[in-house]
């Protein structure tokens, strides 16, 4: 297994905000980029004073527009570094951690947090998943208290999330509204692919899968019956206990409304977790679309 980038070659790599922007355009226009007026390549000259490149006619291109390094005043290279902290780190990068890594204050870390979850859920494909596939529903985030209301146990604050795995394979998570059998049953429709197998437990939001297009199965965990034959929703359950170890360990509250953005960063460390050299210059390329 190649190597994750060390923080030695990422300083080789993008020694300062030069370096960055020359990536940036790079990754964004091609070193051949045609010139949009004169229709000259390669003739491009990074300007002194703006983030921008010239062509020899004078046409200039700006590589950060369109990204959010465009409006921002923190410099790219802190940025960059930020986004290879996402790439590096197995537990999430706390906003806390970024305001002291980067020096910048608090609101900025924690915009800058939310603007690279959103460039990981784009990384590690889509379409719906098949083969053999778990689902199970989690509670996560949220405060750990319980309010009674008048359908039972409440819990406080926290966000009911789908999620879904293939065996040996991707997995996708979604917030959903609740655990009836409606929400759950459109949820694996949109996300898993028909004839596909499915396990579960015996939650009864699942249990007319089998009419669904799925060949369903089940373990009976309230009779401790968790693995029966290859039937069995560990791989799944240890997706959870990761993620709800990892956001009480560095996050203090995510909010139902927040919390697609904080999936999407777990959904994309476990989906590249068995190549993880490939995470940071996977999110690198995505700046270029
Ligand atoms: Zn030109």
């Amino acid at each position: 297994m190649a190597k994750p980038i060390t923080i030695i070659e990422f300083m080789q790599m993008f020694p300062d905000d030069d370096a960055c922007l020359d990536f940036l355009f790079k990754e964004r226009f091609g070193a051949d980029h045609e010139c949009s007026r004169c229709g000259e390549t390669g003739k491009w000259k990074k300007l002194a004073k703006m983030p921008a490149y010239t062509c020899q006619c004078g046409n200039h291109v700006h590589p950060m527009v369109g990204t959010p390094f465009h409006k921002s005043h923190t410099p790219l290279q802190k940025w960059f570094y930020a986004m290879y902290l996402f790439t590096t780190t197995r537990h999430g990068v706390p906003a806390k951690e970024l305001q002291r890594q980067l020096s910048v204050n608090y609101k900025t870390a924690w915009r800058m947090g939310h603007e690279i979850r959103k460039y990981l859920g784009l990384v590690d494909g889509d379409g719906p998943l098949s083969g053999h596939v778990e689902a199970d529903e989690a509670y996560v985030g949220g405060r750990r208290k319980r309010t009674r209301g008048r359908k039972g146990v409440v819990l406080d604050n926290k966000t009911i999330v789908v999620g879904m795995v293939e065996r040996d394979g991707r997995l996708l998570t979604k917030v959903v509204p609740d655990t009836s059998r409606n929400s759950l049953e459109v949820t694996v429709t949109e996300n898993v692919a028909p004839g596909s197998r499915i396990s579960t437990d015996e939650h009864l939001g699942y249990s007319d899968l089998d009419k669904c297009g799925f060949q369903h199965e089940t373990v009976q965990h309230k009779r401790d019956e968790y693995v029966r034959g290859d039937v069995h929703t560990n791989t799944i359950e240890s997706f959870w206990s990761m993620l709800k170890r990892s956001i009480r360990g560095t996050h203090i509250h995510v909010s139902r409304q927040h919390m697609p953005k904080y999936l999407a960063e777990f959904e994309f460390r476990w989906n590249l977790r068995r190549q993880p050299e490939a995470m940071f210059p996977l999110l690198l390329k995505r700046l270029g679309s």
